[in-house]
């Protein structure tokens, strides 16, 4: 009797936060231990990073479009015209598709994601909150927002297996003043949050949208960005799902 295909796991992924950049201070965006300059870093580095790999390869979404939706409670006046704006950013840089499924009540928790396997998983929920949401609660003060994705797959035993992105929750911290858009705004906020959605991580080069500090005069995505992103795109072929 042959032997069925190993478990189907789901499991779950926090991407950390992001952080208001220091002011005035020249170790802002370095951290603890900070490396050489920005400049000598890119350039032996590629400027992305990968959430997580399965079977050898980043873990991506399915070719299918990626359904969104804002819950807009709490939200700057504005917000969806700039999540409007950035989910069109990301989606050009990664080749993905995004469709709007309109506005929710549901409120960005980690209660969105599913913990069990689902034929169809919820929308991505992005939405304005505070400590209230468990995602915000008990992070320090420069965190502006968490992205937790959601990820099925299945992994065996030999380390090989198939896996893909199915849902993500965004929680922008309400409590924080920032312009909507420009250098250290909700719409640099939402585009490195996004970047998260699809399966990029912080990167060391605090020039890039996803350094774990925003850039102080970053309001695009960049070079390092832009890769990470098409690298976790369709471009590079449709993840095969576990049937
Ligand atoms: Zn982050």
């Amino acid at each position: 009797m042959r032997r069925g295909p190993a478990l189907a796991c789901l499991l779950l992924l926090v991407a950390v936060a992001v952080l208001i950049p220091r002011v005035s201070s020249s170790a802002a965006g370095g951290g603890p231990g900070a490396g050489p300059p920005a400049a000598a870093r890119s350039a032996s580095s590629p400027g992305y990073a990968f959430s997580s790999t399965v079977g050898g390869k980043p873990l991506r979404w399915p070719c299918e479009p990626v359904r969104w939706t804002v819950n807009l409670a709490g939200a700057p006046r504005g917000a969806l015209a700039v999540l409007r704006s950035a989910v069109a950013q990301v989606a050009a840089a990664s080749g993905t598709e995004w469709s709007y499924v309109g506005p929710t009540t549901t409120r960005p928790t980690s209660a969105v994601l599913p913990r069990t396997a689902q034929e169809v998983y919820p929308p991505v929920v992005l939405g304005w909150t505070d400590a209230s949401s468990d995602l915000l609660r008990g992070q320090p003060s420069e965190v502006l927002a968490i992205t937790r994705t959601t990820w099925a797959g299945v992994r065996r035993p030999d380390g090989s297996g198939n896996a893909a992105l199915r849902t993500a929750v965004v929680a922008f911290d309400r409590t924080e003043d920032l312009p909507l858009r420009g250098p250290v705004s909700w719409e640099t906020v939402a585009l490195h949050e996004l970047g998260h959605a699809l399966g990029l991580a912080h990167v060391d080069d605090p020039r890039q949208l996803m350094a774990d500090v925003m850039p102080a005069d970053v309001s695009v995505l960049q070079p390092g960005d832009r890769a990470g992103l098409a690298r976790v795109g369709p471009r590079a072929g449709c993840p095969r799902l576990p049937s």
